[in-house]
């Protein structure tokens, strides 16, 4: 069957919470009906070389390689080339294993030959077999900050300076993502979102994985116009992140941390919000603003992925093939 017989689905998506998602979803839909457009705003250049951990999150876990207890990363990583960068002095705070580093050497080199992110994102996927159609949402230069107080004065990190090397503190006062606003949207970004008959809003940090996504100019408007059915899942369960400093960079953007500071900072984007089984008493403040589904979200099994993609299909109409 050719893709075009499928209704065609569009998840946003960060890394770890979106990759157990799409693992699950992916047995549920034809995988080649689907298309992940992924936050490109955690992206550095570290030792020169260009590391996007989202895509590299969602194309490790996708292709079944990625480390199931971290979450990031290759499985059976040994470190090798990080212990030799030791002896040059070099920064290590940021984990590159060494099969991790073939890919950002790729990447890296790809990039430098010409060739823009989004060609050479394709190429790595299929080099890790992964069917579904993996788009950066945007192949300029995006990059999500995080303002902290530290010992009285302020100090403006990158999210992985913030998240790995500073261990996430609390102190946070604001967190942003610069460049967004002039960042061009990757046009195949625009044109699934456009053709979706459902868009996934994949239980991923508001404020540095879907924010940054809908924050670039084009993917916001396109996913405001689009007719499609739009749901997402809550990433806070029991009134807490499962697992990252969603809860301090939520503060930091005034959302309140739980299920309903999602629904409000979705109403009017999306239509239907899955919430946990644990925070089922909080179903009602969440319909006063978008329709609420209650679920198992914990999703770090497949199985339990697979289950909640069964309930996101049925949630915005989406035919599966066993039907
Ligand atoms: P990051 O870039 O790796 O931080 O990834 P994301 O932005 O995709 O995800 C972080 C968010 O995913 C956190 O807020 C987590 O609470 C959420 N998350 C991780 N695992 C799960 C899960 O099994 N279920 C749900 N509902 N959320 C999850």
């Amino acid at each position: 069957m050719s893709a075009g017989k499928y209704q065609q689905v569009v998840a946003l998506a960060g890394g770890v919470g979106a990759s157990r998602l799409l693992r699950g979803l992916v047995r549920v839909i034809p995988p080649e009906s689907l298309t992940v457009i992924v936050n490109t705003g955690d992206d550095m250049v570290l030792h020169g070389l260009h590391v996007s951990p989202d895509i590299d999150t969602v194309v490790y876990t996708m292709a079944g390689a990625a480390d199931p207890d971290r979450g990031w990363g290759l499985a059976e990583e040994t470190w090798n080339a990080l212990s030799a960068m030791e002896r040059y002095g070099m920064d290590t705070w940021f984990a590159l294993g060494d099969k991790d580093l073939a890919t950002h050497v790729f990447r890296t080199s790809r990039l430098a030959a010409g060739a823009g992110l989004a060609t050479v994102t394709a190429e790595i996927a299929r080099a890790w077999g992964v069917v579904p159609r993996i788009l950066p949402m945007t192949e300029d230069r995006v990059e999500n900050r995080v303002v902290v107080e530290e010992g009285g004065r302020e100090l403006d990190l990158h999210f992985q300076e913030y998240l790995v090397h500073h261990g996430s503190p609390d102190s946070v006062l604001r967190a942003y993502a610069a460049g967004v606003s002039s960042a061009q949207a990757l046009p195949e970004a625009v044109a699934a979102i456009e053709a979706a008959h459902a868009i996934v809003f994949c239980p991923s940090n508001p404020v540095v994985s879907i924010g940054p996504i809908l924050a670039v100019p084009g993917i916001g408007a396109a996913v405001s116009r689009s007719r499609a059915r739009k749901i997402a899942v809550s990433p806070i369960v029991g009134g807490a992140p499962v697992r990252g400093p969603a809860d301090r960079l939520m503060r930091s953007a005034g959302i309140d941390v739980s299920c309903v500071g999602i629904a409000r900072y979705y109403a009017g984007i999306v239509d239907t919000l899955v919430i946990d089984e644990r925070d089922r008493e909080q179903a009602e403040d969440v319909a006063t603003h978008c329709k609420c589904i209650v679920a198992n979200t914990l999703i770090s099994e497949l199985r339990a992925s697979e289950a909640l993609s069964r309930i996101l299909c049925e949630g915005v109409d989406i035919r599966t093939p066993q039907e």
